[in-house]
């Protein structure tokens, strides 16, 4: 049991209780690819579009007033949310996508040059791989990758060992693992990359949901993280850089919005935050990721935390019980609510169209971490993911379609295929 009231919670959540197209209870555990939005969020933005909504920053009138201020009111939430020392730290971006990119072309291009190193982890993301080797390609700098072990971990003297070997000048790693569900330990391995010279990216996309943030405590030089997956809308996410490094880095997109003044010669770009926001922002989806960050605040993330470990540690266990499944991840202790495992002789797909018939929504594929499926020897996993909304009736009822899965597939070899995830 964990402190939170997770039927009152659901009632928060309109999608929560539709029936599936199998017209069954709807579980949904595909949170790690985008959480669902309590109805607070959903009112936020309708209100704003309904009472105030106008373009921010230019107009000298009512409604652009009102809606300025609950832009940099919902910034003004972020910055606490992460414990930024000062907004300006806090750059709205379309996601954490957009965010890694806008460091990798600013920063970036700025400070990386022919024979430099990134160092990645194997287990990343591809949005915080594909800007790196798209960058390597622009200045011919090199990325080097920290793999796992057989147990799917990391160790404190893998990373020593690479950031020794490799000397990068930036080390951006993903602060948990949205395949292996690691939770890594972004604080330590923030000092030993500084006490190696590196500059630190940390990718939260998997962190900033589901623990209290601290940019002040992680000492990190970017963190980035994605507004769909803390229960606000699509279309935001966050760039905190620290200061003296946004200050010195050059604007990536140029357009309205980002200028001091322009001439027929050139122009001169705005202060911070502006610097990075070229264009009309995403005004809205800023209302609503404040009101996602208030519920989540409301809720607690210790207890969110608390509770997803409960679901996932079951699931774990859970999963390994079944015979003819394998948990693609270390044990419970090392994860949070993330479990992806493939089972003997079926295909990811099949078992993930399987569990939908079920009602159960889980996500199949490489998860957008294909050299991590590459290095572990499996072509596509299942991955069933829960939050703090999920009950423990969910998780069993997850397990209960895995083990019929398998059962199903293990007796009549139907629409078996040829290429099988098995490893
Ligand atoms: N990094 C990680 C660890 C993620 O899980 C995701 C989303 N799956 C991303 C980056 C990309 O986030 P977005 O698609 O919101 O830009």
């Amino acid at each position: 049991p964990t402190n939170l009231d997770v039927a009152k919670i659901r009632e928060d959540f309109p999608i929560l209780g539709i029936r599936s197209a199998s017209d069954r209870p709807l579980v949904y555990f595909d949170n790690a690819a985008s959480t669902q939005r309590p109805t607070s969020v959903i009112e936020a933005m309708s209100r704003c579009y309904r009472e105030y909504y106008s373009n921010v920053h230019r107009g000298i009138h009512t409604l652009s007033e009102a809606s300025t201020q609950a832009y940099e009111n919902a910034r003004a939430t972020v910055a606490s949310f992460m414990n930024a020392s000062s907004t300006n730290e806090v750059i709205f971006a379309a996601g954490t996508t957009a965010a890694i990119n806008t460091v990798s072309r600013s920063w970036g291009d700025q400070n990386l040059s022919q024979g430099d190193v990134i160092l990645l982890l194997i287990s990343e993301h591809h949005a915080n791989i594909v800007p790196w080797h798209q960058l390597a390609e622009r200045v011919g700098c090199r990325v080097e990758f920290i793999s796992v072990d057989e147990e799917f971990l990391i160790d404190d003297e893998a990373v020593a060992s690479a950031l020794r070997m490799h000397q990068p000048k930036l080390f951006a790693f993903g602060a948990a693992s949205n395949t292996l569900g690691t939770e890594y330990p972004v604080k330590r391995w923030t000092r030993m990359a500084h006490d190696a010279g590196a500059t630190v990216l940390i990718d939260a996309a998997q962190a900033a949901p589901h623990w209290k943030m601290d940019v002040q405590d992680w000492d990190a030089d970017f963190i980035v993280f994605s507004g769909h997956k803390v229960c606000g809308p699509t279309g935001i996410g966050v760039l905190w850089g620290r200061e003296s490094l946004l200050d010195s880095m050059p604007p990536f997109l140029g357009g309205g919005g980002m200028i001091q003044t322009v001439t027929t010669d050139g122009f001169t770009a705005h202060a911070l935050p502006e610097k990075f926001e070229a264009g009309t922002p995403p005004i809205v989806e800023a209302i609503g990721l404040e009101a996602a960050i208030d519920y989540l605040t409301d809720v607690g993330m210790d207890n969110i935390h608390a509770h997803e470990r409960l679901l996932g540690t079951r699931a774990d266990a859970g999963l390994r019980e079944i015979n003819g499944v394998r948990v693609i991840g270390p044990t419970a202790e090392h994860k949070g609510g993330i479990n992806s495992f493939v089972i003997d002789g079926v295909h990811a797909h099949d078992v993930s169209q399987f569990l939908d018939g079920q009602g159960v929504a889980v996500r199949a594929g490489h998860h957008c971490t294909m050299p991590l499926h590459h290095a572990i020897g499996v072509t596509a996993t299942s991955r069933a993911s829960c939050y703090f909304y999920n009950t423990v009736e969910e998780v069993d009822v997850f397990l209960q379609a895995v083990s019929d899965v398998r059962d199903r597939f293990a007796k009549t070899g139907r629409r078996r295929r040829s290429r099988s995830s098995r490893s």
